[in-house]
Protein backbone atom coordinates (compact mmCIF):
# COMPACT_ATOMS: atom_id res chain seq x y z
CA UNK A 1 0.00 0.00 0.00
CA UNK A 2 1.06 3.74 -1.04
CA UNK A 3 1.61 6.12 1.89
CA UNK A 4 -0.52 9.25 1.21
CA UNK A 5 2.97 11.31 0.12
CA UNK A 6 3.42 8.51 -3.24
CA UNK A 7 -0.34 9.20 -3.68
CA UNK A 8 -0.28 12.83 -3.85
CA UNK A 9 3.16 12.65 -6.03
CA UNK A 10 1.29 10.10 -8.41
CA UNK A 11 -1.63 12.10 -8.91
CA UNK A 12 0.37 15.61 -9.53
CA UNK A 13 2.99 13.49 -11.95
CA UNK A 14 -0.44 12.58 -13.97
CA UNK A 15 -2.06 16.26 -13.61
CA UNK A 16 -1.35 19.06 -16.24
CA UNK A 17 -2.03 22.54 -16.54
CA UNK A 18 -4.59 23.77 -18.64
CA UNK A 19 -4.34 26.14 -21.48
CA UNK A 20 -4.64 29.43 -20.68
CA UNK A 21 -8.26 31.51 -21.00
CA UNK A 22 -9.39 35.05 -21.16
CA UNK A 23 -11.75 35.90 -18.82
CA UNK A 24 -13.70 38.98 -17.33
CA UNK A 25 -11.92 40.87 -14.43
CA UNK A 26 -14.74 39.84 -12.11
CA UNK A 27 -14.17 36.00 -12.66
CA UNK A 28 -10.39 36.03 -12.31
CA UNK A 29 -10.30 36.17 -8.67
CA UNK A 30 -8.95 33.08 -7.12
CA UNK A 31 -7.34 32.25 -10.68
CA UNK A 32 -3.93 32.31 -11.85
CA UNK A 33 -2.65 34.73 -14.20
CA UNK A 34 -1.04 33.23 -17.61
CA UNK A 35 0.08 36.88 -18.70
CA UNK A 36 2.40 39.49 -17.57
CA UNK A 37 0.61 42.47 -17.05
CA UNK A 38 1.90 46.44 -17.36
CA UNK A 39 0.49 49.32 -16.18
CA UNK A 40 -0.77 51.01 -19.32
CA UNK A 41 -0.54 54.35 -17.39
CA UNK A 42 1.79 56.23 -14.60
CA UNK A 43 0.11 55.43 -11.12
CA UNK A 44 -0.66 58.05 -9.91
CA UNK A 45 -1.65 59.06 -13.10
CA UNK A 46 -0.98 62.68 -11.87
CA UNK A 47 0.76 64.69 -8.47
CA UNK A 48 -2.56 64.31 -5.86
CA UNK A 49 -3.37 65.30 -3.09
CA UNK A 50 -2.74 63.20 0.04
CA UNK A 51 -4.67 65.22 2.59
CA UNK A 52 -7.59 67.60 2.56
CA UNK A 53 -5.82 70.81 3.12
CA UNK A 54 -4.20 73.90 1.11
CA UNK A 55 -1.59 73.08 -1.88
CA UNK A 56 0.63 75.85 -0.83
CA UNK A 57 4.53 76.72 -1.86
CA UNK A 58 7.25 75.92 0.18
CA UNK A 59 8.86 79.18 -0.09
CA UNK A 60 5.60 81.36 1.33
CA UNK A 61 5.96 79.67 4.47
CA UNK A 62 9.67 80.95 5.66
CA UNK A 63 8.15 82.99 8.88
CA UNK A 64 4.92 80.83 10.69
CA UNK A 65 2.05 81.75 11.17
CA UNK A 66 1.71 82.62 7.61
CA UNK A 67 -1.35 84.75 5.91
CA UNK A 68 -1.92 83.21 2.01
CA UNK A 69 -4.78 84.48 -0.38
CA UNK A 70 -7.45 81.43 -1.51
CA UNK A 71 -7.44 81.13 -5.66
CA UNK A 72 -9.75 78.57 -5.95
CA UNK A 73 -11.18 75.37 -4.45
CA UNK A 74 -10.45 71.72 -5.62
CA UNK A 75 -12.54 68.79 -5.07
CA UNK A 76 -11.26 65.11 -6.22
CA UNK A 77 -11.80 64.75 -9.99
CA UNK A 78 -11.50 68.73 -10.61
CA UNK A 79 -8.84 70.17 -12.75
CA UNK A 80 -6.77 73.11 -11.14
CA UNK A 81 -7.21 76.21 -13.87
CA UNK A 82 -4.42 78.55 -11.86
CA UNK A 83 -1.03 78.35 -11.05
CA UNK A 84 0.00 79.36 -7.76
CA UNK A 85 1.72 82.69 -7.64
CA UNK A 86 3.52 84.37 -4.20
CA UNK A 87 1.35 84.39 -1.74
CA UNK A 88 -1.96 82.35 -2.83
CA UNK A 89 -2.80 78.80 -1.99
CA UNK A 90 -5.65 76.81 -3.20
CA UNK A 91 -8.10 74.76 -0.93
CA UNK A 92 -7.59 71.13 -1.95
CA UNK A 93 -9.03 67.60 -0.86
CA UNK A 94 -7.17 64.19 -0.99
CA UNK A 95 -7.24 62.86 -4.11
CA UNK A 96 -7.46 66.03 -6.01
CA UNK A 97 -4.58 67.32 -8.43
CA UNK A 98 -1.96 69.44 -6.70
CA UNK A 99 -1.86 72.85 -9.31
CA UNK A 100 1.27 73.91 -10.79
CA UNK A 101 3.76 76.10 -8.69
CA UNK A 102 2.51 74.12 -5.64
CA UNK A 103 4.95 71.98 -3.93
CA UNK A 104 3.45 71.07 -0.39
CA UNK A 105 -0.40 70.57 0.84
CA UNK A 106 -0.71 71.93 4.72
CA UNK A 107 -3.54 69.58 5.86
CA UNK A 108 -6.48 71.53 7.32
CA UNK A 109 -5.89 70.60 11.10
CA UNK A 110 -2.76 72.96 10.29
CA UNK A 111 -4.31 75.82 9.21
CA UNK A 112 -7.40 78.69 10.13
CA UNK A 113 -9.71 79.64 7.75
CA UNK A 114 -10.01 83.83 7.71
CA UNK A 115 -12.60 85.84 6.47
CA UNK A 116 -12.50 87.36 2.91
CA UNK A 117 -10.95 84.01 1.10
CA UNK A 118 -7.53 84.45 3.27
CA UNK A 119 -5.60 81.42 5.14
CA UNK A 120 -3.81 80.91 8.12
CA UNK A 121 -1.01 78.19 7.56
CA UNK A 122 -0.09 77.81 11.46
CA UNK A 123 2.69 74.91 11.04
CA UNK A 124 4.47 73.16 8.54
CA UNK A 125 6.00 69.81 8.96
CA UNK A 126 9.30 69.67 7.86
CA UNK A 127 9.97 66.74 4.93
CA UNK A 128 6.25 66.51 4.85
CA UNK A 129 4.73 67.20 1.58
CA UNK A 130 1.57 65.06 1.43
CA UNK A 131 1.74 64.66 -2.31
CA UNK A 132 1.57 61.59 -3.99
CA UNK A 133 4.32 62.15 -7.05
CA UNK A 134 2.60 61.04 -10.28
CA UNK A 135 4.69 57.91 -10.97
CA UNK A 136 5.67 56.92 -7.67
CA UNK A 137 4.10 53.74 -7.51
CA UNK A 138 4.68 52.43 -11.39
CA UNK A 139 5.88 53.83 -14.40
CA UNK A 140 3.70 53.47 -17.47
CA UNK A 141 4.75 50.36 -19.32
CA UNK A 142 6.14 48.99 -16.42
CA UNK A 143 5.28 45.40 -15.13
CA UNK A 144 2.97 45.08 -12.18
CA UNK A 145 2.03 41.36 -11.79
CA UNK A 146 3.92 38.53 -13.26
CA UNK A 147 2.55 35.64 -14.75
CA UNK A 148 1.71 32.61 -12.60
CA UNK A 149 0.61 35.22 -9.67
CA UNK A 150 -2.30 34.37 -7.85
CA UNK A 151 -5.33 36.82 -8.29
CA UNK A 152 -6.70 37.81 -5.03
CA UNK A 153 -8.68 40.71 -4.56
CA UNK A 154 -6.35 43.18 -4.51
CA UNK A 155 -4.78 42.20 -7.62
CA UNK A 156 -8.39 42.67 -8.80
CA UNK A 157 -8.01 46.14 -7.67
CA UNK A 158 -4.59 46.53 -9.28
CA UNK A 159 -5.94 45.13 -12.67
CA UNK A 160 -9.14 47.71 -12.96
CA UNK A 161 -6.42 50.64 -11.83
CA UNK A 162 -4.36 49.56 -15.21
CA UNK A 163 -7.57 49.04 -17.09
CA UNK A 164 -7.64 45.58 -17.38
CA UNK A 165 -11.57 44.54 -18.14
CA UNK A 166 -10.41 41.02 -19.00
CA UNK A 167 -7.24 38.83 -18.04
CA UNK A 168 -5.60 35.70 -18.92
CA UNK A 169 -5.86 33.12 -16.79
CA UNK A 170 -5.14 29.73 -15.90
CA UNK A 171 -8.17 27.56 -17.44
CA UNK A 172 -10.28 26.33 -14.26
CA UNK A 173 -11.25 22.05 -14.72
CA UNK A 174 -14.46 21.11 -15.38
CA UNK A 175 -15.59 18.63 -12.92
CA UNK A 176 -18.42 16.17 -12.49
CA UNK A 177 -19.45 14.52 -9.41
CA UNK A 178 -21.29 11.89 -9.11
CA UNK A 179 -22.57 9.76 -5.76
CA UNK A 180 -23.85 5.65 -6.09
CA UNK A 181 -25.79 3.72 -3.92
CA UNK A 182 -28.47 1.98 -3.84
CA UNK A 183 -29.47 3.38 -0.05
CA UNK A 184 -29.45 7.33 -0.88
CA UNK A 185 -31.81 9.25 -1.26
CA UNK A 186 -32.08 13.09 -2.25
CA UNK A 187 -31.77 15.95 0.29
CA UNK A 188 -35.97 16.83 0.25
CA UNK A 189 -36.43 13.38 0.66
CA UNK A 190 -36.88 11.70 4.16
CA UNK A 191 -35.13 7.98 4.28
CA UNK A 192 -36.99 5.17 4.74
CA UNK A 193 -35.49 1.84 6.51
CA UNK A 194 -31.99 1.39 5.36
CA UNK A 195 -32.06 4.87 3.37
CA UNK A 196 -29.21 7.60 4.24
CA UNK A 197 -29.55 11.27 2.18
CA UNK A 198 -27.18 11.73 0.04
CA UNK A 199 -24.92 14.65 1.27
CA UNK A 200 -21.86 13.90 -0.31
CA UNK A 201 -22.84 15.21 -3.61
CA UNK A 202 -23.48 18.59 -1.68
CA UNK A 203 -20.38 18.95 -0.13
CA UNK A 204 -18.17 18.13 -2.99
CA UNK A 205 -19.99 20.31 -5.20
CA UNK A 206 -19.44 23.12 -1.91
CA UNK A 207 -15.57 21.62 -2.30
CA UNK A 208 -15.72 23.05 -6.46
CA UNK A 209 -17.16 25.85 -5.42
CA UNK A 210 -14.47 27.00 -2.65
CA UNK A 211 -11.93 25.54 -5.04
CA UNK A 212 -13.05 28.38 -7.55
CA UNK A 213 -13.89 25.45 -10.06
CA UNK A 214 -17.13 24.86 -11.84
CA UNK A 215 -18.45 21.37 -11.31
CA UNK A 216 -21.73 19.74 -12.34
CA UNK A 217 -23.96 17.48 -10.49
CA UNK A 218 -24.44 14.12 -11.95
CA UNK A 219 -26.75 13.26 -9.20
CA UNK A 220 -26.83 9.02 -8.10
CA UNK A 221 -25.99 6.02 -9.78
CA UNK A 222 -27.67 2.96 -8.25
CA UNK A 223 -25.15 -0.04 -7.66
CA UNK A 224 -25.31 -1.50 -11.21
CA UNK A 225 -23.04 -1.77 -14.20
CA UNK A 226 -25.55 -0.41 -16.60
CA UNK A 227 -26.17 2.81 -14.79
CA UNK A 228 -22.78 3.33 -13.40
CA UNK A 229 -21.37 2.66 -17.13
CA UNK A 230 -23.88 5.21 -18.21
CA UNK A 231 -23.19 8.11 -15.79
CA UNK A 232 -19.02 7.46 -15.28
CA UNK A 233 -19.00 7.85 -19.45
CA UNK A 234 -20.91 11.23 -18.94
CA UNK A 235 -18.58 12.17 -16.00
CA UNK A 236 -15.64 11.43 -18.44
CA UNK A 237 -16.63 14.40 -20.48
CA UNK A 238 -15.22 16.69 -18.23
CA UNK A 239 -12.05 17.70 -17.19
CA UNK A 240 -12.24 15.55 -13.24
CA UNK A 241 -14.48 13.30 -12.43
CA UNK A 242 -15.18 12.79 -8.98
CA UNK A 243 -17.49 9.45 -7.51
CA UNK A 244 -17.82 9.05 -4.06
CA UNK A 245 -18.77 5.96 -2.96
CA UNK A 246 -18.52 2.19 -4.69
CA UNK A 247 -14.65 1.89 -4.52
CA UNK A 248 -13.73 -0.15 -1.47
CA UNK A 249 -13.86 -4.01 -1.49
CA UNK A 250 -17.81 -4.71 -0.98
CA UNK A 251 -19.49 -7.14 -3.53
CA UNK A 252 -21.86 -4.40 -4.64
CA UNK A 253 -18.76 -1.96 -4.96
CA UNK A 254 -18.34 -2.22 -8.82
CA UNK A 255 -17.08 1.38 -9.54
CA UNK A 256 -13.11 -0.27 -10.12
CA UNK A 257 -14.90 -2.87 -12.91
CA UNK A 258 -16.93 -0.24 -14.95
CA UNK A 259 -13.59 1.58 -14.67
CA UNK A 260 -11.89 -1.25 -16.16
CA UNK A 261 -14.63 -1.50 -18.97
CA UNK A 262 -14.27 2.27 -20.09
CA UNK A 263 -10.51 1.97 -20.46
CA UNK A 264 -10.06 4.14 -17.43
CA UNK A 265 -6.28 3.44 -16.27
CA UNK A 266 -6.09 3.16 -12.30
CA UNK A 267 -3.16 3.94 -10.59
CA UNK A 268 -3.71 3.39 -7.35
CA UNK A 269 -6.75 2.19 -5.18
CA UNK A 270 -5.77 1.96 -1.65
CA UNK A 271 -3.64 4.42 0.27
CA UNK A 272 -2.32 3.61 3.97
CA UNK A 273 -3.95 6.56 5.71
CA UNK A 274 -7.06 6.33 8.06
CA UNK A 275 -9.81 7.92 7.12
CA UNK A 276 -9.34 7.75 3.56
CA UNK A 277 -8.02 4.51 2.85
CA UNK A 278 -10.02 3.11 -0.43
CA UNK A 279 -9.39 6.03 -2.18
CA UNK A 280 -8.89 5.70 -5.61
CA UNK A 281 -6.98 7.38 -9.04
CA UNK A 282 -7.49 7.02 -12.13
CA UNK A 283 -6.57 8.65 -15.58
CA UNK A 284 -8.73 8.58 -19.23
CA UNK A 285 -6.74 10.41 -21.09
CA UNK A 286 -5.85 13.82 -20.30
CA UNK A 287 -8.85 13.47 -17.56
CA UNK A 288 -8.62 12.60 -13.61
CA UNK A 289 -10.96 9.85 -12.52
CA UNK A 290 -11.04 10.02 -8.28
CA UNK A 291 -12.80 7.28 -6.91
CA UNK A 292 -13.39 8.47 -3.23
CA UNK A 293 -14.34 6.90 0.01
CA UNK A 294 -18.29 6.67 0.64
CA UNK A 295 -18.18 7.78 4.06
CA UNK A 296 -18.91 11.62 4.28
CA UNK A 297 -15.62 12.35 6.42
CA UNK A 298 -13.12 10.34 4.29
CA UNK A 299 -14.60 12.01 1.03
CA UNK A 300 -13.65 15.49 2.11
CA UNK A 301 -10.85 14.43 4.02
CA UNK A 302 -9.42 12.41 0.34
CA UNK A 303 -10.59 15.70 -1.47
CA UNK A 304 -8.77 18.11 0.13
CA UNK A 305 -5.60 15.93 0.38
CA UNK A 306 -5.62 15.19 -3.84
CA UNK A 307 -8.14 16.52 -5.30
CA UNK A 308 -7.90 20.33 -4.76
CA UNK A 309 -3.82 20.07 -5.38
CA UNK A 310 -4.52 18.50 -8.51
CA UNK A 311 -7.29 21.03 -9.61
CA UNK A 312 -4.64 24.03 -8.48
CA UNK A 313 -2.20 22.40 -10.60
CA UNK A 314 -4.88 22.40 -13.22
CA UNK A 315 -5.55 26.03 -13.03
CA UNK A 316 -1.31 27.02 -13.41
CA UNK A 317 -1.02 27.58 -9.43
CA UNK A 318 2.58 28.05 -8.35
CA UNK A 319 2.37 25.90 -5.14
CA UNK A 320 -0.47 23.32 -5.52
CA UNK A 321 0.04 21.40 -2.25
CA UNK A 322 0.94 24.14 0.50
CA UNK A 323 3.03 22.09 3.02
CA UNK A 324 1.31 21.41 6.46
CA UNK A 325 2.15 23.89 9.43
CA UNK A 326 3.04 22.81 12.64
CA UNK A 327 1.63 23.22 16.17
CA UNK A 328 2.20 21.45 19.52
CA UNK A 329 -0.15 19.09 20.54
CA UNK A 330 -2.48 19.60 23.46
CA UNK A 331 -3.75 16.55 24.58
CA UNK A 332 -2.61 12.76 24.78
CA UNK A 333 -3.05 11.03 21.36
CA UNK A 334 -2.83 7.36 20.63
CA UNK A 335 -2.91 5.91 16.95
CA UNK A 336 -3.15 2.44 16.71
CA UNK A 337 -2.73 0.12 13.61
CA UNK A 338 -0.34 0.77 10.85
CA UNK A 339 -1.91 3.73 8.63
CA UNK A 340 -1.08 7.64 9.17
CA UNK A 341 -4.35 9.12 10.71
CA UNK A 342 -5.25 12.60 9.21
CA UNK A 343 -7.55 13.66 12.62
CA UNK A 344 -9.61 16.07 13.08
CA UNK A 345 -8.34 18.71 15.09
CA UNK A 346 -8.82 22.68 16.34
CA UNK A 347 -5.61 24.69 15.75
CA UNK A 348 -5.88 27.73 17.89
CA UNK A 349 -3.04 30.20 18.67
CA UNK A 350 -2.78 30.71 22.28
CA UNK A 351 0.45 31.58 24.65
CA UNK A 352 2.15 33.28 21.08
CA UNK A 353 2.42 29.61 19.74
CA UNK A 354 0.07 27.60 17.38
CA UNK A 355 -1.65 24.26 19.37
CA UNK A 356 -3.07 21.53 17.66
CA UNK A 357 -6.14 19.94 19.56
CA UNK A 358 -7.25 16.88 18.90
CA UNK A 359 -10.44 15.62 18.50
CA UNK A 360 -12.15 12.64 19.34
CA UNK A 361 -14.77 12.07 17.24
CA UNK A 362 -16.92 9.03 16.23
CA UNK A 363 -14.97 8.33 12.97
CA UNK A 364 -15.42 8.27 9.06
CA UNK A 365 -19.23 9.11 9.23
CA UNK A 366 -19.23 11.36 11.76
CA UNK A 367 -19.80 14.88 10.08
CA UNK A 368 -20.95 16.38 13.28
CA UNK A 369 -17.71 15.30 15.61
CA UNK A 370 -15.95 16.74 11.81
CA UNK A 371 -17.79 19.98 11.91
CA UNK A 372 -15.78 21.46 15.13
CA UNK A 373 -12.28 20.62 13.22
CA UNK A 374 -10.18 23.41 11.46
CA UNK A 375 -7.38 20.96 10.41
CA UNK A 376 -6.56 17.61 9.92
CA UNK A 377 -3.26 16.55 12.18
CA UNK A 378 -1.09 14.37 10.77
CA UNK A 379 -0.08 11.58 13.06
CA UNK A 380 1.48 7.99 12.56
CA UNK A 381 1.33 5.00 14.60
CA UNK A 382 2.72 5.55 18.22
CA UNK A 383 1.74 7.76 21.42
CA UNK A 384 1.43 11.41 21.03
CA UNK A 385 2.18 13.32 24.71
CA UNK A 386 1.04 17.17 25.06
CA UNK A 387 3.45 19.11 23.46
CA UNK A 388 4.47 17.48 21.10
CA UNK A 389 5.11 19.25 17.65
CA UNK A 390 3.19 17.70 15.12
CA UNK A 391 2.13 18.67 11.47
CA UNK A 392 -1.34 20.13 10.61
CA UNK A 393 -3.54 20.86 7.35
CA UNK A 394 -5.58 23.66 7.43
CA UNK A 395 -8.94 23.08 6.11
CA UNK A 396 -9.14 26.93 5.38
CA UNK A 397 -11.11 24.84 2.38
P1 LIG B 1 -19.21 2.80 0.10
O1 LIG B 1 -17.88 3.45 -0.11
O2 LIG B 1 -20.09 2.89 -1.10
O3 LIG B 1 -19.05 1.40 0.58
O4 LIG B 1 -19.92 3.60 1.26
C1 LIG B 1 -19.36 3.69 2.55
C2 LIG B 1 -20.32 4.37 3.50
O5 LIG B 1 -20.58 5.68 3.08
C3 LIG B 1 -21.70 3.69 3.57
O6 LIG B 1 -22.16 3.78 4.89
C4 LIG B 1 -22.53 4.54 2.67
O7 LIG B 1 -23.90 4.49 2.98
C5 LIG B 1 -21.96 5.92 2.92
N1 LIG B 1 -22.16 6.76 1.73
C6 LIG B 1 -21.86 6.41 0.46
N2 LIG B 1 -22.19 7.39 -0.39
C7 LIG B 1 -22.69 8.39 0.35
C8 LIG B 1 -23.22 9.67 0.03
N3 LIG B 1 -23.27 10.11 -1.23
N4 LIG B 1 -23.66 10.46 1.04
C9 LIG B 1 -23.60 10.02 2.31
N5 LIG B 1 -23.12 8.82 2.68
C10 LIG B 1 -22.68 7.99 1.71
MG1 LIG C 1 -21.83 2.12 -1.75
Amino acid sequence: MITPDEALEIVLARTAKLAPEVVPLADAVGGVLAETVASDLDLPPFDKSAMDGYAVRREDLARLPAELAMLEELPAGVAPTRSLAAGTCAKIMTGAPVPPGADTVIPVEDTQALPGGRVRILRAVAGRPCICVRGEDVRQGATVLERGHVVRPAEVGLLASVGRERVTIGRRPGVAVLATGDELVSVSAVPGPGQIRNSNSSSLLACCRRAGVPADNLGVARDNKPDLRAKIADGLRRNVLLVSGGVSMGEWDLVPAVFEELGVAVHFATIRMKPGKPTLFATHGERLVFGLPGNPVSTLVAFRLFVWPALRKMMGHPEPAPPPVEADLANKVIIRGDRTAYMPGDLRYENERWVAHAIETRGSADLVGFCRANALLILNPGTYTPGRRVKAVPLEL
